[in-house]
């Protein structure tokens, strides 16, 4: 039964990955169970049908595998954000802080039309410097971010706070 599904059963945690002392979320385990991955995407259908998507944004490179089967789901479209020099065409990119040093996302220029509703999926919400930056640069492209959501949420790092959005995650960590 979808609706009885325990999504925690399919995330595994992972010490010193991808350096000595991170516990490491992985998500592999609920991707390779389908009845799990299915129930998953059914969850995130609810929490992001209500804020009316014209496209749904996925972050790369595992926040493809959530927002495009969702984009299928609701019928809708799907944009990548991604890691510099990947993307064909005229590109827009947006800088971010990490904890150590910088890292940039771009889209192509001409993925969204101004005013469209685009919300904005990842795998896991951390400290959100991603997250904010995807939004940013989505606003950049003349889109408006009604929400944005993940299957995880470590909830210790604060992440959310650094979000203008609605955000909702399936799993939170403490
Ligand atoms: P943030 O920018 O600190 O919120 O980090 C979030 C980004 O890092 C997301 O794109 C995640 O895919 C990735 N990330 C950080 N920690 C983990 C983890 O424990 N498991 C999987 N991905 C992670």
């Amino acid at each position: 039964d979808p609706n009885t599904i325990d999504l925690r059963e399919h995330i595994r945690g992972i010490p010193d990955f991808p350096k000595p002392g991170i516990l490491f979320y992985d998500i592999s385990t609920l991707l390779r169970h389908g009845p799990a991955w299915r129930a998953a995407m059914a969850r995130l259908a609810a929490i992001v049908r209500p804020h009316r998507p014209d496209l749904l944004a996925g972050i790369e490179s595992r926040g493809f595998l959530v927002a495009a089967p969702l984009a299928l789901e609701l019928g809708l479209g799907f944009i990548m954000l991604r890691k510099p020099n990947k993307l064909p065409g005229l590109t827009i990119g947006l800088n971010y802080a990490l904890e150590y040093g910088t890292d940039r996302i771009e889209m192509q220029a001409d993925a969204v039309q101004k005013g469209q509703r685009v919300v904005l999926l990842d795998d896991l919400l951390a400290t959100g410097g991603t997250m904010a930056a995807g939004i940013n640069l989505l606003r950049q492209a003349g889109a408006v971010v009604p929400a944005a959501a993940s299957l995880i949420e470590l909830t210790f790092l604060g992440g959310r706070s650094r979000l203008d959005v609605p955000f909702e995650a399936l799993i939170a960590y403490e």
